[in-house]
């Protein structure tokens, strides 16, 4: 195994739980860190230097939450938050806080492994510094230069509004964008409630964008979060 592959920390106290990420991120070569407490995770984040923080909400000394928060104050460090259900009020605010995606328990090596690789080419994209000109996802493109959306290869006329949700979820493409942070982002603080109006805009960019918007495939709902727009599988 060489030096490398990305470095992933694991911020969790259930035994069970560590040996199952554990056998699946070596299995993927990842390199794997382990902290059982809140304490001891932020002290390796600064240590260590992880590419990826995988972050349990529940842990004996501190809050997930505030283990978030206390580390956007100095890294932008992609979080994968992993929550029980009965945290799943924690795990919007703790996305809203600054986490980048989640996972809720029980989950599967897969799923595990596709938020990973998500959070991994985010951070590459970053650090290189690289817009995107032309959006791609086979029958949507997108030409941000021209301001112009094409479907199947025809242009599609959409809304200042529209075209602004769209641009954000694909800046954060395949990764969960919540309510507020959509509503904040095209409306201003003021409207971070109104989640009935992303409702009726998220309905108008699947009708004009999506071949079946009974059936979307770009245009994601987690219930009781947000969105996800879907670049790859
Ligand atoms: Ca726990």
């Amino acid at each position: 195994m060489t030096d490398d592959k990305p470095l992933i920390l694991l911020i969790e106290d259930e035994p069970q739980m560590r040996r199952f990420l554990r056998v699946t991120l070596q299995s993927q070569g990842y390199r794997l860190i382990e902290a059982e407490t809140g304490e001891d995770g932020l002290t390796q984040v600064a240590s260590r230097k992880p590419a990826v923080i995988l972050l349990d909400l529940g842990l004996p000394d501190m809050d997930g939450l505030d283990v978030t928060e206390k580390l956007r104050e100095w890294t932008s460090t992609p979080i994968i938050v992993i929550s029980a259900r009965e945290q799943e009020q924690d795990k919007v605010r703790a996305l809203d806080a600054g986490a980048d995606d989640y996972l809720t328990k029980p989950f599967g090596a897969d799923e595990l492994l596709a938020r990973i690789r998500v959070s991994l080419r985010h951070l590459a994209r970053q650090e290189s510094g690289q817009e995107e000109v032309i959006f791609d996802a086979g029958t949507l493109k997108v030409d941000f230069s021209k301001r112009q959306v094409f479907r199947n290869g025809e242009e599609v006329h959409l809304t200042p509004i529209e075209y602004s949700l769209l641009t954000i979820l694909i800046r954060h493409a395949d990764k969960v964008v919540t309510h507020a942070q959509l509503l904040r982002e095209v409306w201003g603080p003021r409207q971070a409630n109104q989640v009935q109006y992303l409702r009726v805009y998220m309905a108008q960019l699947r009708q004009k964008l999506e071949d079946d918007p009974a059936r979307p495939v770009f245009f994601l709902n987690e219930p009781g979060i947000g969105y996800r727009f879907r670049s790859s599988d």
